[in-house]
């Protein structure tokens, strides 16, 4: 009955982790790029088959299972590590996995065989546990500074990495339990249970919402971008554009729209047509300066919002695209072709929106238009 107790009790953590395991997995299927929850998955399994081992005296050899079990969690720490690094491009690298594992097994082993000492062990796995999950919190700083949830996700690891150290010396202290037999039911080891359980489902919870909101912001970027063009569709455009004008009051836009389109598609081809849209787009992304906006809004018209920008930045940018495209090179099949493009040019008015300086752009470009295309037209302020 007692043991039946110590069963289910030590059953909380392996049993909460398996749940993650199958979570971890289940978001891997769903998107198979985001290797690192395969491998948060497989850390999960490593660590209930830690437990299981330990719980269960399997294999029954005191020594055999206390490396073994030491083997396991070892690689079940190292691939959570290993996991949150490579979501962030970043990891340790087989190589140093495979040292500590040896160094941790060869530890376990000399501590038991050699100088048998239960205090050795316990510190070496749980200090050395709490240090790999330290510097794998170290490396990750960049998150304290994020989306909320990465700032989350930062705090509940480190938070899961330091408690390592105090835990296991108020639990644990510095000498062994008498006799080895019922350590299972040792306060240190129902601490750390408990620890495993409740911090380290935690971590596990941050780390799904982490994977949640990375693939809703891929969704959303996905959204926002012009499959065509690579630049930012008019819904993407515009919610960025939004957001600059709040916070920036030198705004200029610049309304791109190439003459004679409809000409280009129907001499040359629409696929032609296509690859001019893409040229173009290339073109004014690769002519903008950081932070400016660039955006197809229609089928043949772009947008570019300039930042700190005064009407002479802003026409001066608008002829360099004008030139640069008049300089821009053209696949085979459409040598020949002179391709030109007209703007309209607006600077942000106090107190204006969107809306009304894209329409005094858009009057700008109308007049580059009337007034013989392929040149640069400014708006009334
Ligand atoms: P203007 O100088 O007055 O701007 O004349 P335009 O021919 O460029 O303007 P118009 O609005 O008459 O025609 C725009 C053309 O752009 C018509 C449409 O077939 C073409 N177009 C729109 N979207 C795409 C696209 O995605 N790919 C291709 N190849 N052509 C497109
Ligand atoms: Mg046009
Ligand atoms: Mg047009």
């Amino acid at each position: 009955m007692q043991d039946l107790g110590r069963v289910s009790l030590l059953l909380i953590a392996p049993g909460t982790i398996a749940v993650f395991a199958g979570a971890f997995l289940w978001a891997w299927v769903i998107e198979r790029k985001r290797h690192y929850l395969l491998m948060l998955s497989g850390a999960c399994l490593l660590f209930c088959a830690g437990a299981l081992s330990q719980l269960f005296y399997m294999p029954p050899d005191l020594g055999l299972n206390a490396i073994s079990s030491n083997l396991l969690y070892t690689s079940a720490v190292l691939m959570v590590a290993e996991g949150l690094l490579h979501r962030s491009g970043k990891r340790f690298g087989l190589t140093i996995d495979l040292v500590l594992i040896i160094s941790f097994s060869c530890l376990i082993w000399y501590f038991f065989y050699v100088d048998r000492n239960l205090v050795a062990r316990v510190y070496i796995q749980n200090f050395g546990f709490g240090a790999i999950l330290l510097v794998t919190t170290l490396r990750l700083t960049k998150l304290a500074s994020g989306r909320v949830v990465d700032r989350v996700l930062f705090w509940v690891l480190l938070i899961f990495s330091v408690q390592f150290f105090p835990r296991t010396i108020l639990t644990f202290g510095l000498a062994a339990p008498a006799g080895e037999a019922p350590f299972g039911e040792t306060f240190f080891w129902q601490a750390l249970h408990l620890s495993i359980a409740v911090l380290g489902a935690g971590l596990a919870i941050t780390i799904l919402a982490a994977a949640v909101t990375d693939v809703m912001d891929d969704l959303r970027y996905e959204r926002d971008i012009d499959q065509l063009t690579g630049v930012f569709n008019r819904r993407g455009f515009e919610e960025r554009a939004e957001r600059i004008l709040s916070q920036h009051y030198r705004v200029a836009l610049l309304l791109c729209d190439l003459d004679h389109f409809k000409k280009i598609n129907d001499t040359y081809g629409h696929s032609a047509g296509d690859q001019v849209l893409r040229s173009f787009g290339a073109l004014l992304s690769k002519n903008s300066r950081e932070g400016d906006l660039v955006g197809r809004i229609g089928g043949e018209e772009f947008a570019v919002l300039m930042r700190d920008a005064d009407v002479r930045a802003a026409k001066l940018m608008a002829d360099r695209l004008r030139e640069a495209l008049d300089e821009m090179p053209l696949p085979g099949r459409l040598s020949g072709a002179r391709i030109t493009v007209s703007i309209g040019v607006a600077v942000l008015q106090p107190t204006e929106r969107l809306g009304p300086l894209a329409e005094r752009a858009d009057l700008a470009l109308y007049n580059a238009k009337n007034a013989g295309r392929d040149r640069v037209a400014l708006a009334d302020s």
